[in-house]
């Protein structure tokens, strides 16, 4: 049987709900036998996530997911098997999280002349992580006061791009982000692509320019793809010579189209991201 490997998820650290430690017993009974904790712009919680790996037997890659503005749109880059005490990549992820920091004041600003008062505080209340505030703990605060039924409805509503309380912000460039996950030790990889809404032609941009930069893989099999999604990435993939990773993007249980480990291997015809660190064979 081949090994359950989940390169993508978060925790409290950025904007999961459970704890580095939680998440890792989450992982190991869900069968995943090589775990990546990949916050948002930050690497806290790798420490705690690498020793509770230890603990259970299960291996660990230290990971981070780096948000990125390319051709006006967000995307997100992760990095694998990086080191989080690199100080090019801490002050890059430092400075993205100050970036956030602004973003909430404003954000809570447009939130107030929506009716929705002291928003700032209301989201913090959320943060377990106070350098990293996330729109996902406005919109657990829009949720718990009741002016929205559910997270989407947050998004859809007020937090989503171009709705009334979006604040546009300017992340690292891709050449950044990718600068700094090599400069760490790390292997750069396209965040699930299929949620970009590019068009086919800032697709192969993205893909592009990536690939000139140094970037090495692109999420094939993700929580946030559907299966004609892998079969569509997997070609890309094979097309531009990236290697292929897997990872559930898992923030909470019962959010997201799957839990922990819980997603198809990927297609045997792509190298795998891991292929350098993890033999089939060899379990933890
Ligand atoms: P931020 O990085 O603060 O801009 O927030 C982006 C995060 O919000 C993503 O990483 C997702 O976890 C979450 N998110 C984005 N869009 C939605 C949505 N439509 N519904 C629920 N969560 C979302
Ligand atoms: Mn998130
Ligand atoms: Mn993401
Ligand atoms: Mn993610």
């Amino acid at each position: 049987m081949s090994l359950n490997i989940d390169l993508h998820s978060h925790s409290r650290q950025s904007d999961g709900v459970l704890s580095p430690a939680e998440v890792a017993a989450r992982a190991q009974a869900n069968g995943v036998d090589w775990w990546a904790l990949s916050d948002h712009d930050e690497t806290s919680g790798l420490s705690e996530a690498a020793q509770a790996a230890r603990d259970l037997g299960m291996g660990f890659i230290p990971g981070v997911e780096i948000s990125v503005t390319f051709c006006g749109k967000t995307v997100h880059i992760v990095g694998l098997n990086i080191d989080p005490d690199n100080a090019d990549l801490a002050a890059g992820l430092a400075e993205i999280r100050l970036g956030r920091f602004d973003r909430a004041k404003l954000v809570a600003e447009r939130l107030a002349e929506c009716g929705v008062a002291d928003a700032f505080e209301g989201a913090l209340r959320h943060v377990d992580n106070p350098d990293l505030i996330s729109r996902v703990h406005f919109a657990r605060h829009l949720l718990e006061q009741g002016h929205v039924k559910s997270l989407q409805q947050a998004f859809d509503r007020y937090l989503g791009e171009n709705k009334r309380a979006f604040v546009p912000t300017q992340w690292a460039s891709l050449e950044q982000a990718v600068g700094w996950i090599r400069g760490a030790g790390g292997k750069a990889v396209i965040a699930h692509p299929g949620r970009y809404k590019y068009t086919p032609q800032q697709r192969d941009a993205l893909f592009q320019a990536f690939k000139d930069l140094g970037g090495q893989g692109v999420e094939v099999v993700t929580g946030s793809h559907t299966p004609a999604q892998y079969e569509q990435y997997a070609r890309l993939a094979l097309t531009y010579g990236f290697q292929a990773s897997r990872g559930s993007d898992f923030h909470a249980p019962g959010v997201g189209r799957v839990d922990l480990g819980r997603m198809p291997d990927l297609p045997d015809s792509l190298v795998p991201v891991w292929r350098d660190w993890i033999q089939e064979e060899h379990r933890p």
